[in-house]
């Protein structure tokens, strides 16, 4: 502890997004510390209020509290979702490193971030158990680590719930779904997930976590195959939320 100060002294940390060194008088050395520098934290767009109350999807207009989008107001998701921030910057920077360039150890400033923004939304849904959305064993093997076990690992320690690791499973290979329409998403992860042992998850409050949401379709295939298995509710996080322009 006394040891900390010291340290970044000596070795300041550096921000995980540009590599510059974070001062040390800086909030960023007061744990938790996500380890992003004041400078790229300010290029991150943070979704706040108002949101959906629901989908977590933000509105046009920056005034007014949370409230049910359109969508939301006509098919009530059985699911609740929020995400951080938008998918753009030196965020989008770091997930694409942390998914595709294998930088595990980013799931912790992602998951720290992800936790200090979301914190209420989590304390409220007071989940049982953390489920991450897991990958085909093909692309787990192309990987080597799935992306969203690990940040669901850093948010169960947060909130102190253990993660439940395969029990809901990709059933079938799916396409990647960048590129496809919302339409064709849907369509690409129908019925791609299954819950293997039921019972251990039936009356369950599950918080899912994955690391970005475009249109809500995986997270969506996802929460089918939980419901199927019985859960009591779903509470889904992501770090980052595509917005489409
Ligand atoms: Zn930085
Ligand atoms: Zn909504």
């Amino acid at each position: 502890m006394f040891l900390r100060p010291l340290l970044d002294l000596l070795f300041p940390p550096l921000c995980h997004a540009c590599k510059g060194a974070i001062p040390v008088a800086g909030a960023d050395s007061v744990p938790p510390r996500p380890l992003i520098c004041a400078g790229c934290l300010g290029k991150i767009s943070f979704l706040e209020s108002p949101l959906c109350t629901l989908c977590g999807a933000p509105f046009a207009t920056d005034r007014g509290s949370d409230h049910l989008c359109g969508a939301c107001l006509a098919h009530p998701p059985f699911h609740t979702c929020r995400s951080a921030a938008v998918l753009e910057g030196p965020l989008q920077d770091l997930i694409h490193r942390f998914k595709y360039g294998g930088k595990m150890h980013l799931a912790d400033p992602l998951g720290v971030l992800t936790f200090q923004r979301v914190e209420q939304f989590l304390r409220q849904a007071g989940a049982d158990c953390v489920v991450p959305v897991p990958l085909h064993r093909k692309r787990l093997r192309q990987r080597g680590y799935n992306q969203s076990q690990l940040l669901a690992e850093v948010l169960g320690k947060k909130l102190k719930v253990p993660q439940v690791v395969g029990n809901l499973r990709r059933l079938r290979w799916t396409e990647p779904q960048t590129g496809l329409d919302a339409g064709d998403r849907v369509t690409n992860v129908k019925d791609a997930f299954g819950v293997g042992e039921p019972k251990a998850l039936a009356g369950k409050r599950v918080l899912l976590v994955d690391d970005v949401f475009t249109t809500g379709s995986t997270l969506g295939a996802c929460v089918d195959a939980l419901r199927e298995a019985e859960v009591a509710a779903v509470a889904a996080v992501t770090v980052a939320r595509g917005i489409p322009h």
